[in-house]
């Protein structure tokens, strides 16, 4: 994966921040500050393999280049900050950078598998009329360190033998609105000396940024897609999706189309339940006529309230019928129950309770990154 090397002591002579580096680019670090290239595999095995979070332990670096780093380098690990735990296993945790920043992670049980939902940017700049972390505007993007660091403190949180087996790029943020950092974090997690995700693990989900996911497609080891519709047709996802106006669906699919999958893979088309808006038969079987032919699924989310947006989730019967009314029409539809109901558990409602008292987003609601 082909994130552009940067030079790593910047300009100003600041400390480098190593978590963001790519394996390259941590070669390139150790090479300017002097040491054989050995050192970047042991640096790297540290920080993405054993999650440290300082220099000093790594016990197998001599003393001097300990030092040394101390003095050229960063790890700048998140602070986690809150841990919510929820009735049916769902954990929620709030993560603080260190400009103060309040970001979301979740990790979602299923068996044994065990999903972590990340973040990609502060706040978010597009606006989703249901989303609670729309209502917190855009604060800035999250570096690849920020971003693989989320994974590495959340495993400090799990009981021993428990292990993380997929990701999904689908926390606080567009992760295609940040992609040199997505990029980079996708080279980081997949590094077999490191965390060693497959790319089939691994999800990254957009609300139709058709560039993005254009690029994304030409990675040559990309991550699995899904597609953020939530609505049939272009007047309703206009309102729910600001985006959809630059992009409506048809662009959309045609992208979809266009994005390459092996024989086993499925681009995930996710679809949130909102009575009445579109919850509706008609909604269904406009659904299944856009879809028909692609090699997907569709995950149905009942939407999970939040006191920022005027909707309500559909009755279960609602629910119920619109999943038959997609399988009948031969799609494979899932229904996700609502996780972490007890808990704080729309997207962004966590970071943004009590985030005031941190770095306030709201006067950074229009900047676009
Ligand atoms: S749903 Fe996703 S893209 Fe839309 S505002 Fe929320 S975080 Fe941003």
């Amino acid at each position: 994966m082909a994130a552009a090397l940067e030079p790593s002591i910047d300009a100003a002579g600041a400390r480098v921040s190593l978590r963001r580096l790519s394996r390259p680019e941590l070669i390139a670090f150790v090479r300017e500050i002097g040491e054989s290239p050995f050192r970047a595999h042991q640096l790297f095995r540290w920080i993405h393999l054993l999650g440290a979070t300082h220099f000093s332990g790594m016990t197998d670096l001599s003393k001097g280049l300990r030092v040394k780093l101390e003095t050229t380098a960063t790890l700048e690990p998140l602070a986690v900050d809150v841990v919510q735990q929820s009735l049916d296993g769902t954990r929620k945790l709030r993560l603080l950078t260190r400009d103060g920043h309040a970001i979301e992670s979740v990790l979602i049980p299923d068996g044994e598998k065990l999903t972590q939902c990340i973040s990609s940017q502060v706040g978010c700049a597009l606006d989703c009329t249901f989303c609670a972390t729309a209502t917190m505007g855009f604060g800035r993007n999250l570096d690849a360190g920020e971003i693989v660091d989320q994974v590495y403190r959340a495993r400090t949180i799990l009981p021993s033998g428990r292990r993380i087996t997929n990701l999904v790029f689908m926390g606080m943020g567009e992760p295609l609105h940040n992609f040199v950092e997505v990029e980079r974090s996708l080279a980081i997690l997949m590094d077999d000396t490191g965390a060693n995700f497959s790319c089939r693990k691994i999800t990254v989900s957009t609300a139709g940024l058709v560039p993005g996911i254009e690029k994304l497609g030409r990675l040559p080891m990309g991550p699995n897609l899904a597609i953020s519709l939530n609505a049939s047709d272009d007047v309703t996802r206009d309102m729910l999706m600001p985006i959809n106006k630059k992009w409506p669906i048809r662009a959309l699919l045609d992208a979809v189309r266009a994005y390459p999958l092996d024989r086993r893979r499925r681009v995930t088309f996710e679809y949130v339940l909102l009575d009445g808006i579109t919850d509706r038969d008609e909604d269904a079987s406009r659904l299944a006529k856009l879809l028909r032919g692609l090699k997907c699924k569709v995950n149905i989310i009942p939407w999970n309230p939040h006191p920022l947006a005027p909707y309500r989730r559909p009755p279960a019967e609602r629910i119920d019928r619109f999943q038959n009314l997609l399988r009948d029409a031969g799609l494979p539809v899932y229904l996700r129950r609502p996780r972490g109901d007890d808990i704080d558990a729309a997207c962004g409602q966590l970071a943004s309770r009590g985030a005031e008292a941190l770095v306030p987003l709201r006067a950074s609601r229009r900047t676009r990154p």
